[in-house]
């Protein structure tokens, strides 16, 4: 029998081999493997936890053991150790009980030989029987704990007072996916829905529940068969990350927002919507996780591993949609990339598979948007450490919102008689053609440079559309339903999916680097291409981009040929 516990590491899990010494001269229990503060008090509640079992288990206190921690190099510092740590005293002792039963019932047979009285006699033989008994009992745990040939891989944090096993306070979901081939893992009642998922989409180990220290220890001697986990519907909390929103065809006054919000989602391309403060930015972005396909189950995994690592999933709760996270201009490093101690991932994490609103994307600090170019370029944070390094994936669809000045009207011009408002400088009321709008902005000239300059430019060069959104009469008409336009960008991935099979990395046109993976474009939409970027003075990164927001476009419409008019409508 070989008994393993798991740590976390980033949102990945780690296995841990224990290896016990017994040292008969000593008390107490030291653990190597730098283990953390929280794993030394685990060894105070898992002796706790020990004394709520039938029988006589003082040999664990009264004695000393060391416990090596292997790998040796990283800190451990999960709750989620107790369990293994008990069960692994509860086998030192068994064998270091049988050493001495066998030396105590020795030294009573010399003495029932020199026994003067049959008095005395009788009493040595009385305790030489009791000795005898506990001494085979001892046997039998020791046999049965040979015979159990399996390798387990044990995770809970032990309730000192009642012996209970309860899920560690994160990481639970990597822990399980560490278990080797083969293994059983059992995991606390309360993480069975979990256990299962993975059970589920990995296929290689067996996942067991259990209630306490005592069903876990019966179960490694083999007196009861452990129970498997299921995956039940009626026990899963469904932890919902998205906010609501109307339908989209019920969100008004937009639909160039909508529209390119719809080509954003449907290539997987980061987005920049610059309007007037109060006019749905906000609100588009939070309706773009539903508009996206149902993840899949690898992706499902991923997301809850990550939130699972982050402490932020409980009781067999889980996730089963796409994230939505937004993060403002008050939001430190940390918490936007991750960090700390103990190790957590960070916003753009949390946003994996989903979408991640920042907003007023021009009022952050330029540290913190400068290093936004390694997630969206890499999709995942490499994270360094003194004793190890890891990465956080952050696979997700940046839309990023701002006023188009300090006070939010710039371009916009209202009726002094209507008070319509319009856009534009050259724009007229329809109903009073000969009146002189006045400017809504308050800003002057230079206001209004500086605040376009305080935009990044390594971060514009990231994002493959941008839109303007403003309030006035609609130039286009967008008024489809939330359904419909999920279908429409379903339909436009899986045309992507088909396309990039073969492509490695690339999973969708967002995904494509360089103007060199695209393929060939035909010679009438190649020579199009080339009379606008004269036209507009194009710049080479704008024709790849161009190039790509088209491509998705013609997804849209179901196109397999690249025309001109995709282009018209991507530089539109
Ligand atoms: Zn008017
Ligand atoms: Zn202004």
């Amino acid at each position: 029998m070989e008994i393993y516990g798991a740590d976390i590491r980033g949102i990945e899990g780690q296995l841990v081999r224990f290896n016990t010494v017994h040292e008969p001269d000593s008390r107490g229990v030291h653990v190597l493997g730098l283990a953390q503060k929280v794993v030394k008090e685990g060894v105070i509640r898992a002796q706790k936890a020990i004394e709520t079992l039938p029988g006589n288990w003082t040999v664990v206190t009264t004695q000393g053991y060391t416990f090596d921690l292997t790998p040796a190099e990283t800190p451990k510092t999960s709750s989620g150790l107790d369990l293994p740590i008990a069960i692994m005293l509860l086998v030192a002792s068994v064998m270091q009980k049988l050493d001495s039963l066998d030396k105590r019932i020795e030294s009573l047979k010399t003495d029932v030989e020199a026994a003067k009285n049959e008095e005395k006699r009788t009493r040595i033989l009385d305790e030489l029987e009791a000795l005898i008994h506990q001494k085979n009992n001892a046997l039998e745990y020791r046999d049965r704990l040979r015979k159990n040939e399996g390798k387990y891989l044990l995770i809970g944090k032990l309730n000192i007072v009642s012996g209970r096993i309860e899920p560690p306070e994160r990481g639970t979901l990597g822990m399980i996916s560490s278990a080797a081939d083969g293994f059983a893992v059992i995991v606390p009642e309360e993480s069975e829905t979990h256990a299962a998922l993975i059970e589920r989409a990995e296929k290689r180990f067996a996942a067991y529940k259990a209630s306490n220290l005592e069903e876990v220890w019966n179960v490694i001697l083999g007196v009861v068969s452990p129970r498997r986990v299921r995956y039940h519907k009626p026990n899963i909390t469904r932890r919902t990350l998205q906010r609501y929103v109307p339908d989209l065809k019920a969100i008004e006054g937009v639909s160039r927002g909508k529209l390119a919000m719809t080509v954003a989602l449907a290539g997987g391309h980061n987005i920049l919507l610059v309007g007037p403060p109060g006019h749905g930015k906000t609100m588009l972005a939070q309706a773009a996780t539903r508009l996206l396909p149902d993840p899949t189950k690898t992706e499902l995994f991923e997301i809850n591993k990550i939130y699972s690592a982050a402490g932020l999933l409980r009781e067999n709760e889980i996730i089963l949609e796409r994230p939505y996270q937004e993060a403002h201009r008050n939001t430190t490093s940390a918490a936007l990339y991750g960090g700390g101690n103990p190790l957590r991932p960070g916003i753009v994490s949390l946003a994996h598979r989903g979408v991640l609103l920042l907003d007023e994307i021009n009022t952050f600090p330029g540290l913190v948007v400068e290093a936004l170019r390694v997630p969206l370029n890499n999709k995942v944070i490499p994270v360094q450490r003194a004793n190890y390094s890891t990465e956080f994936p952050c696979r997700f669809i940046l839309v990023a919102a701002m006023n188009p000045c300090k006070c939010g009207w710039y371009n916009h011009f209202v009726c002094p008689t209507c008070r319509r408002t319009y856009f534009g400088p050259g724009a007229r009321c329809t109903l009073h053609k000969e009146m002189r709008l006045v400017s809504q902005c308050r800003c002057s000239p230079h206001d209004i440079e500086r605040f376009k300059a305080a935009l990044s430019k390594p971060l514009l060069d990231r994002i493959d559309l941008k839109v303007l959104i403003y309030d006035t009469g609609e130039d286009i008409a967008f008024d489809f339903a939330t359904k419909t336009v999920r279908n429409k960008i379903e339909r436009a991935r899986q045309i992507q999916t088909a396309r990039y099979k073969h492509s490695g990395f690339i999973s969708c046109n967002a995904d494509i680097p360089d103007r060199s993976q695209f393929g060939p474009v035909e010679a009438e939409t190649d020579q199009h291409l080339k009379s606008l970027y004269q036209r507009l003075r194009i710049t080479p990164r704008m024709e790849v981009k161009t190039l790509l927001v088209a491509r998705t476009i013609a997804d849209l419409y179901g196109s397999a040929r690249l025309t001109p008019k995709h282009v018209d409508l991507a530089v539109d």
